[in-house]
């Protein structure tokens, strides 16, 4: 066989693409049939491709490259652990330094009692170890009954059987018998699609006394825990109405349900805060991380726990029985830390606050002016712009959803910007590091796409509502 690199025709690499890699999340014979993009490489918040275009990163991957590409200071990182160290497990009463100072160092960053971290390969991984946590800690209380985790609809908890039940993405639910038992679903805080004439305010507390009304109809004995992304990421970056969190905190305290914050998008910085919960002023008792903890640098997740949950299952007489291969990889622990290293000493948070969110809300919202957008809504760095035929009434499409989303995103590929949509939502969650004259390119690469999308719905007839 002859060696593939980044110098062989385009055409070749996606032949041999389409014969041989299934990809995730897609229809492999339609896109056998146009051919995947094949990126080569990346320096900040740019992509290179096999065509030699250069194309703005608004996703930081899939929300996870937050200290942008190509950064040689993580290269050095991961080279040095693997010539000392390449690999050792954590099983069998053995520890490395590597998973030792990455520990310490989130529990440090971590707010409150939540001083423990229990590491997995990804953010699904850690929300399927999330499952046995919370059920394994009413267990060793005496409640085994108490094992009912309550989730959202169109949240996103990662794609093994476990994250995908989590989740509430009806397309994943429909394939492979999910949701697995014990995982019910209430309604997501998404005022701007479902809150018709309620207020947001009002809306927000509506859908969260839906988590309280659940619990009453299962029996708080029965309901172990609730978990959310502080702000919908996968769901279309939803960000729920102030009144929202606070309420949902009150409900878990009153009910004594514990609280899992997946955190796997908005841990690390890309709210402007450490985490999310911050930002959203809510107090976990379990937290999701994966995706920026290492910049996607390598991959690596986990679940940081409280005193309380912690303490309860390391004090059980008995071995939590639950663990993988690559818990606490030395080389991936090694990396996360130098990237959270860099994350400090590069001020980066500061950077997001300061700098990079207020401009960059600035000219987001400016984009509803725009004739297709409804609203743009940003916090820290994650985004979307909802696309509407008629502002005033919020109003759906009357094509199947995502039809016009798709179209939008198709131009934004062709301008050589990576902004994703989600049904007609489109959203992006660039590196943390962008600066504010690659803002102005976004911006201006997104504005031609919605103008140039524009013209091709109304040209194809699909400017009508539902
Ligand atoms: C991406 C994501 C996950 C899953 O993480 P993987 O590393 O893809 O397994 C879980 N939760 C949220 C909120 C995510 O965005």
């Amino acid at each position: 066989m002859t060696t593939i690199t980044n110098h062989m025709p385009t055409k070749e690499l996606q032949a041999l693409d389409a014969a041989h890699h299934m990809h995730p999340f897609t229809e492999d014979a339609a896109l056998a049939k146009k051919g995947a993009r094949i990126i080569t490489r990346g320096k900040g918040v740019f992509l290179t491709d096999s065509e030699g275009n250069e194309i703005l990163d608004g996703m930081a991957g899939l929300w996870c490259v937050n200290l942008g590409y190509g950064r040689k200071e993580l290269a050095e990182v991961a080279a040095r652990q693997m010539e000392e160290l390449c690999y050792y497990n954590t099983f069998f009463q053995t520890s490395h330094v590597p998973a030792i100072a990455l520990a310490a160092k989130i529990a440090e960053l971590a707010p409150g009692d939540l001083n423990h971290v229990f590491y997995a390969g990804s953010g699904s991984e850690a929300n399927d170890t999330n499952i046995r946590l919370v059920r394994r800690y009413w267990d060793v209380k005496g409640k085994p009954e108490k094992n009912i985790i309550i989730s959202r609809k169109n949240a996103y908890h990662g794609s093994t059987m476990g994250g995908a039940s989590l989740g509430g993405m009806s397309g994943m639910h429909a394939q492979g018998g999910l949701p697995i038992p014990n995982i019910v679903h209430i309604n997501q805080p998404h005022w701007y699609a479902e809150g018709g004439d309620a207020t947001p305010e009002e809306f927000g507390l509506a859908r969260a006394r839906e988590l309280e009304a659940k619990i009453e109809e299962l029996g708080a004995d029965r309901v172990a825990a609730f978990i959310g992304e502080p702000i919908q990421g996968a769901g279309g970056v939803i960000i729920p109405p102030a009144t929202y969190w606070p309420e949902i905190q009150r409900i878990c305290d009153k009910h004594g349900i514990l609280l899992i914050a997946d955190e796997v998008i908005t841990g690390f910085g890309r709210t402007g805060n450490w985490f999310g919960s911050q930002t959203m002023g809510i107090k976990p008792h379990i937290m999701t991380i994966a995706k920026g903890l290492s910049s996607g640098y390598a991959p690596i997740g986990g679940s940081i726990i409280c005193d309380e949950v912690f303490n309860t299952i390391a004090g059980s007489g008995d071995d939590f029985n639950h663990g993988y291969t690559y818990c606490g990889h030395p080389v991936a622990a090694a990396v996360a830390l130098r990237n959270l290293e860099l994350l400090e000493e590069e001020k980066v948070l500061d950077h997001v606050r300061n700098v990079a969110h207020p401009y960059l809300m600035e000219r987001w919202q400016a984009l509803s002016d725009h004739p297709l957008v409804g609203e743009a809504k940003l916090a820290g760095l994650m985004g979307s712009i909802a696309l509407t035929p008629n502002k005033e009434t919020r109003a759906k499409f009357a094509s199947d959803a995502g039809t016009v989303g798709y179209i939008t995103r198709e131009r934004c590929f062709a301008n050589n910007l990576v902004m994703r949509h989600v049904g007609d939502r489109m959203i992006i969650s660039p590196p943390l590091v962008i600066t504010p004259s690659e803002i102005d390119i976004l911006i201006e690469r997104a504005t031609k796409s919605l103008d140039e999308a524009y013209a091709k719905i109304r040209s194809e007839g699909l400017l009508k509502a539902a």
